[in-house]
């Protein structure tokens, strides 16, 4: 794939409006609308599908897997209330755009991804867009454990159930936010850990989520 990063008016453009739609469909963060504003996704497309980058849908990126739409990357983003600093965990680099999205927000980012194609793109492309994470190859199901515990946990896959090992890695008063159901589709759970044993569950609306994969997992 040609990957090119240019960020033309066209492109620009087309992003200002992407921001306008996400507001109306009721994302209301204004820093999580401002990152949105400021991360090229058209960067992780190939230049001919760029006038696919900034339509409100989910889009192939090899191997697979896609990267999600951007609503679903609003609504996750926002549910987790990222502050500067944060060590987030994301589970599911894929094309590396949330990952941007997290880092624009201040969040110091350890990210892992399971296939080998889509690691060795986004540890190239991010540094080189100026956004250093932390990148890992493997299965993310069980967490990373030795780097924990996270301020925020995001699953960016969907997962059969709350691995209870992640869990663990959730600091208290941390938020995960997991895509949990069924392999066609999941709600949208968020958890807050309240206490060593104590956590607190919400289920929120349906999304379609490619399947979480692994040992906690698929
Ligand atoms: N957030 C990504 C983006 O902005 O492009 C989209 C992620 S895509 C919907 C889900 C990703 O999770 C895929 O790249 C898939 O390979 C990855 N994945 C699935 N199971 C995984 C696992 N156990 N550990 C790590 N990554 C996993």
């Amino acid at each position: 794939m040609a990957y090119k990063f240019i960020d033309n008016y066209r492109e620009q453009g087309a992003r200002k409006q992407l921001v306008e739609l996400l507001k109306r469909r009721g994302i209301e963060d204004k820093n999580v609308l401002e990152a949105i504003g400021k991360v090229p996704r058209h960067y992780f497309f190939d230049e001919t599908f760029w006038n696919q980058a900034y339509k409100d849908i989910a889009f192939p990126i090899g191997d697979g897997q896609t990267i999600s739409q951007p609503y679903t990357v609003a609504y996750q983003t926002e549910l987790l209330h990222i502050k500067p600093d944060d060590k987030v965990l994301e589970i599911g680099t894929g094309s590396g755009y949330q990952t941007c999205i997290l880092m624009e927000l201040g969040a110091d980012v350890y990210t892992i991804e399971r296939q080998q194609n889509l690691y060795d793109r986004t540890v190239q492309v991010l540094p080189y867009l100026g956004y250093k994470p932390n990148f890992f190859l493997g299965d993310g199901s069980k967490g990373i454990p030795q780097y924990g515990p996270y301020d925020k946990i995001l699953v960016t896959a969907g997962a059969p159930f709350v691995p209870e090992v992640m869990l663990k890695q959730l600091r208290i008063g941390g938020v995960m936010v997991i895509p949990v159901g069924s392999e066609k589709e999941q709600k949208m759970v968020t958890i807050l850990r309240v206490g060593e044993q104590e956590y607190e569950r919400i289920e929120l609306d349906t999304f379609r989520f490619v399947p979480l994969v692994g040992d906690q997992a698929w």
